[in-house]
């Protein structure tokens, strides 16, 4: 017994009522809410700002970094490598294998202790890639995780890292 007759639908019910009957309400309550969000943008805003500006510090490389500074290439951490592990190839060329990458990574040497590194602009980086403050995060990272060779976890002195900084433009370093 399907009783379709119209009277059954009451439009009053179906839309609100304090929509359809009061439009001066609805336009006090805009204005309201455009002040609060007005008030609360403004704080926002400014706590969003000094985010981007804070001083941040990289559990991987623990150079000082903002989000302004940082990017895909800013974690920039050189290979390390061995002496004692060294070998001679040929007559002249000193082999220097990386601590962090074992051999297939090789500093060569043109005459043994002589400094003369020939193969610099082919070594690369051991890691290349965006500063992080998550440690968790660097535990977790398929590449540049900690290896205690070249990537150290934060060593806290005074409520500070004092982990070394190892630079990727310096001279090649060279451990026993
Ligand atoms: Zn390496
Ligand atoms: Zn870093
Ligand atoms: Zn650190």
């Amino acid at each position: 017994m399907a009783d379709n007759s119209p009277t059954r639908i009451n439009s009053a019910q179906l839309t609100p009522a304090a929509a359809m009957s009061k439009p001066t309400n609805t336009k006090h309550i805009r204005k309201l809410l455009t002040a609060a969000a007005a008030v609360l943008a403004l704080p926002n805003y400014q706590a969003m700002q000094r985010e981007h500006n804070a001083e941040k510090h990289c559990a991987r490389c623990h150079a000082s970094f903002t989000d302004n500074t940082n990017g895909s290439t800013a974690c920039a951490i050189p290979h390390v490598f061995t002496t004692s592990g060294s070998y001679r190839s040929g007559p002249y060329i000193e082999c220097y294998p990386s601590k962090c990458c074992g051999n297939s990574v090789e500093l060569e040497e043109d005459g043994p202790g002589n400094c003369d590194y020939i193969n610099l602009d082919r070594l690369g980086l051991c890691y290349d890639g965006y500063h992080t403050e998550d440690v968790e995060e660097v535990k977790g990272d398929r590449e540049g995780r900690y290896n205690c060779v070249n990537i150290w976890p934060c060593k806290i002195v005074d409520e500070e890292c004092v982990r070394e900084v190892l630079d990727a433009d310096d001279e090649p370093i060279l451990h026993d």
